[in-house]
C-alpha cells in the first residue's frame, strides 16, 4: 500500500483522486442501498395539448430522497446508476412504478417515461416493458418511452429492431432533448417516432437568440410535415408561450403550466381533470 511519507516513496493514488474515488464509492453503497429502502419516488409533471388547452400526459422524473442530503436531483446519481448497471433494476422499478400510478389517472391521460441508453442496450427490456404493462393493466397507448439521440449512436440495426419490438407492445415512442445530439435526421428516417421533444435550451434562449427561435420554428415544421406532435420542453413563461405556439408547436411542457410533483399532489389536478373530460 501507499506510504504517507512523501520524499523518494510512491503513491498509487493522488490524495485528491483518492477522494474522489471514495466518494463515489460512497455513493454506490448508498444507491444500492436506496434501492432496498424504497428511496426513490417517482414525481409527475404535465404535459399540454396546445389545441384544446387540455393536459395531455404526465412525464415522470425520478427523485432521490437521501435520508440525510434530502432530494437529490437525477443529475447527480443517474450517471453513477448507469456506470455500475443499477440502472437495470432500477429502471425496471421505474417503469412499474410509473405504470401501476397511471393505471388509476383518467384514460385519457398518458405517462412517459425516460429510458437511459444503457437500459436500451439491455436485452430484457422489451420483455420488462410488457411485464409492467400486464402487472399495472394500463392501455399500452397510454404508455409512452423518451429516448435521446445518444440511444441511436451505437449499433443501430439492434436499436431499430428494439424500437420496433417496443411499438408492437402498442407503446408510444418520443424523441427526448431533440435537436442536442448528432444527425438527428437521418434517425427520423431509420425509424419514425411518434413525438419530438425540442429540447429546453432552445426554448429558453429563444427570445434573446434568434438562431434558436429559428431552431425551434424548424423542428415544429419539421414534425408538422412528418406528421409527428412536437412538445417544447422547459416552457417557463406565457411570453415564452406565445413564440412555441406561433411556432407551431403541438404541446408544451414547463414550470409555466407546473413543476413535477410526487404523484400524491395530483389527485387535485386529476380530480378537476376528471370533471373537465368526457373519458373517467
Ligand atoms: P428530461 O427527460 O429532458 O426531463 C426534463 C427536465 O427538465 C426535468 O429535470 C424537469 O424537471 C426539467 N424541467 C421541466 N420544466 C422545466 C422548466 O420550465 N425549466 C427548467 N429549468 N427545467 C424544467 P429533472 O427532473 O432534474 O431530470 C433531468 C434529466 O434526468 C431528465 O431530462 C432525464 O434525462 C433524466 N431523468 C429523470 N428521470 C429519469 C428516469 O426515471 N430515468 C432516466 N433514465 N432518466 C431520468
Ligand atoms: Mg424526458
Ligand atoms: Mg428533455
Ligand atoms: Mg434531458
Amino acid at each position: 500500500y501507499a506510504k504517507a511519507d512523501g520524499r523518494g516513496t510512491f503513491r498509487f493514488f493522488e490524495p485528491d483522486m483518492d477522494a474522489q474515488l471514495q466518494s463515489r464509492r460512497a455513493l454506490e453503497v448508498n444507491l444500492r442501498k436506496a434501492i432496498t429502502n424504497g428511496e426513490f419516488e417517482l414525481f409527475y409533471q404535465p404535459q399540454i395539448n396546445l389545441k384544446d388547452n387540455e393536459i395531455g400526459g404526465f412525464e415522470a422524473l425520478l427523485r432521490w430522497h437521501h435520508p440525510e442530503r434530502g432530494l437529490v436531483p437525477p443529475s447527480e446519481f443517474i450517471p453513477v446508476v448507469e456506470d455500475t448497471g443499477l440502472i437495470i433494476p432500477l429502471g425496471d422499478w421505474i417503469i412499474e412504478q410509473a405504470c401501476k400510478e397511471a393505471a388509476g389517472w383518467p384514460r385519457n391521460i398518458n405517462v412517459a417515461v425516460n429510458l437511459s441508453p444503457v437500459q436500451f442496450r439491455n436485452r430484457s427490456l422489451v420483455q420488462s416493458v410488457s411485464r409492467a404493462l400486464a402487472l399495472s393493466g394500463l392501455a399500452p397507448n397510454r404508455l409512452e418511452l423518451e429516448i435521446t439521440e445518444s440511444v441511436l449512436l451505437q449499433d443501430t440495426d439492434a436499436t431499430v429492431s428494439t424500437l420496433h419490438q417496443l411499438r408492437r407492445l402498442g407503446v408510444r415512442i418520443a424523441m427526448d432533448d431533440f435537436g442536442t445530439g448528432y444527425s438527428s435526421l437521418s434517425y427520423l428516417r431509420s425509424f419514425p417516432f411518434d413525438k419530438l421533444k425540442i429540447d429546453q435550451s432552445f426554448v429558453r434562449e429563444m427570445s434573446q437568440r434568434a438562431d434558436c427561435l429559428a431552431i425551434v420554428q424548424s423542428v415544429a415544421n419539421l414534425g408538422a410535415s412528418l406528421g409527428m406532435p412536437t412538445v417544447a420542453e422547459g416552457v417557463e413563461t406565457e411570453e415564452q408561450l406565445l413564440q412555441i405556439q406561433a411556432a407551431g408547436c403541438t404541446d408544451a411542457q414547463g414550470y409555466y403550466f407546473g413543476r413535477p410533483k410526487p404523484a400524491q399532489d395530483m389527485v387535485h389536478t386529476l380530480a378537476a381533470l376528471r370533471h373537465t373530460t368526457k373519458v373517467a
